[in-house]
């Protein structure tokens, strides 16, 4: 993958392929070995773009794949992944052709919705989704008799080959109990249909797979931390797991500022003493959150620089009055590594409340994103 970085972009994202191969590869390693790895790559493959992920992972052997709906398995299916695609939430039941002709697997979301797909009589390859306890989609687990029922009459009417369940706190030790009982239901379920031989039957996410076990789970579904970002801000992952993503812009100019000024909209930054100022040209149009108005930082020369005043639709101020050599185009790391300075989604993140997957999975389409080995 060659390096295609121009040298005065105004914001883009690196993707260090690197990364994501040494964080499969750490993964895998702490796998039981007759699990496998279903790589999640909806949401653009939660902004690394799942084109080049699909294929990059395709070439180097991984078979099955996640997506969130019916474009982003098309998508995928078009830039070269091989093998499953499944689509792990809800797809117009008018597209049900679209499903075949690619070769995609669907979600059966509910009873209902698997009637509805077997009405178009069209040979759907399809996986139940069995509800253990987030409430979220699925045949219910706690009436196991329904489950069964249901599962096989569509086997029947479908081309059924696999059943999967979602856990919802498998990333909190403290919750271990709900998690256990999660998985308990869904064994139940797939203990109770054993004779039809489903081949895939999977129930771990990134941390259950690795902080839960099952029998019954042929596969992890490898989102979050294939990006090295962690499922929650309190997790710590395995050594070597790093973030695959960077995001940098450049300064656009630097100014004195003094003592009475405001800084931005709204005037929500004053000026107390002789401070030195640099523009970024990046903003909440790219995705960086305006949450961190006068209240995140962005790296410059190895230093932390602060947001002051609010986040603009496409630039931002820092303060850089302790930052030597700042100057018109010096790089700025939004996210990633600046000197000894690392600055990841998840700490952004955690500064406004929210998780690693909302930041990197917000950062928008007009952000360029280069690919680096
Ligand atoms: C998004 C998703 C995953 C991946 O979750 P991570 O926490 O990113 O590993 C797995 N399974 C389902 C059903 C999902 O929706």
């Amino acid at each position: 993958m060659q390096n295609n970085k121009t040298p005065f972009e105004r914001s883009w994202v690196e993707i260090s392929v690197k990364s994501l191969r040494s964080n499969l590869g750490l993964y895998k390693a702490h796998l039981p070995s007759q699990r496998k790895v279903m790589a999640v790559v909806k949401a653009d493959a939660y902004g690394h773009g799942d084109r080049v992920i699909a294929k990059y992972l395709s070439d180097n052997g991984i078979r099955h794949f996640a997506v969130s709906n019916i474009d982003e398995a098309i998508h995928i299916r078009e830039a070269g992944a091989v093998g499953q695609i499944l689509i792990l939430g809800y797809t117009p039941i008018e597209r049900a052709n679209e499903l075949v002709q690619y070769d995609i697997t669907q979600a059966l979301i509910s009873e209902d919705y698997a009637e509805r797909l077997a009405t178009q009589g069209l040979p759907v390859k399809c996986q139940f989704a069995i509800d253990t306890g987030m409430r979220r989609i699925g045949l219910n687990a706690d009436d196991q008799d329904y489950c069964e029922r249901i599962i096989r009459e569509y086997a029947v009417k479908l081309k059924l080959d696999g059943l999967f369940t979602h856990l919802c706190v498998a990333d909190t030790p403290e919750q271990d109990e709900f998690t256990n009982h999660q998985i308990k239901l869904f064994e139940d379920v797939v203990g109770r249909v054993s004779d039809l031989h489903l081949p895939y039957c999977h129930c771990m996410n990134s941390a259950g797979g690795l902080w839960h076990h099952s029998n019954v789970s042929s596969f992890a579904r490898l989102g979050i931390i294939l990006y090295g970002l962690k499922p929650d801000y309190m997790n710590t992952l395995p050594e070597g797991i790093e973030p695959v993503l960077s995001w940098k812009s450049v300064v656009s100019m630097v100014k004195e500022v003094n003592s009475g000024d405001t800084i931005g909209y709204g005037r929500s930054f004053t000026v107390d003493h002789p401070m030195r100022i640099a523009t970024i040209p990046t903003g909440y149009a790219d995705g960086y959150p305006r949450l961190l108005s006068n209240k995140g930082w962005v790296l410059i020369n190895g230093q932390r620089a602060s947001i002051v005043g609010r986040v603009c639709m496409d630039q931002m101020m820092v303060d850089v009055t302790n930052i030597p050599d700042v100057e018109y185009e010096s790089e700025v790391v939004l996210i990633g590594r600046s000197g000894d300075e690392v600055f990841t989604a998840d700490d952004l993140a955690n500064l406004i409340g929210t998780i690693g997957y909302e930041i990197v999975c917000g950062i928008s389409k007009r952000v360029e994103r280069i690919y680096i080995d």
